[in-house]
């Protein structure tokens, strides 16, 4: 019986590390890749591949920073109606914008290098509503050390003159 995780939280929270877990465990990972449609929907093509990845009874994750909002919570599930014995886990970063925060504006990947880019989403998404689905995994975010020291401008923003 496949497994599919769904994997969700703020930009540096750790989701495509996680990911990266369950991909040396064997699991099929579907990241953040696809390119999201224009109303702010899943991506059809994503949830396309996950449906045939389930159907061949492989073990899936799928990583998903938007899954924290109740209708595409839905909206993923609605892609699984039909396929027969599917385990469904959740797995959510808790909503703490310092944390994920501190790790994007900290961490030197080539592939996410926007780090404010991203402390400017987090800003936006832990406004918005969270729902961690029924039985979903809360997991704290794990901050990055800070390998600068006391010169950094991120830990330690230099504040205007009173
Ligand atoms: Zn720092």
């Amino acid at each position: 019986m496949p497994t599919v995780t769904f994997i969700f939280g703020l930009c540096g929270s750790g989701k495509s590390w996680l990911a990266g877990q369950m991909s040396s465990e064997g699991a099929e990972v579907l990241d953040e890749g696809f390119p999201a449609t224009v109303d702010g929907s899943l991506s059809p093509e994503k949830y396309s591949r996950l449906q045939e990845l389930l159907r061949d009874g492989k073990d899936s994750a799928v990583v998903e920073a938007t899954l924290f909002h109740e209708p595409l919570q839905q909206q993923a599930l609605n892609y699984l109606r039909g396929i027969p014995k599917v385990e469904v886990k959740w797995i959510g970063f808790a909503n703490d914008a310092d944390a994920a925060s501190h790790n994007s504006l900290h961490r030197k990947d080539k592939v996410n290098p926007d780090g404010p880019g991203h402390k400017a989403i987090n800003d936006r998404w832990t406004r918005l509503a969270w729902t961690f689905p029924k039985g979903a995994e809360t997991r704290p975010i794990y901050k990055l050390p800070c390998l600068v020291g006391p010169a950094c401008s991120v830990c330690n923003p230099v504040r205007d003159q009173p």
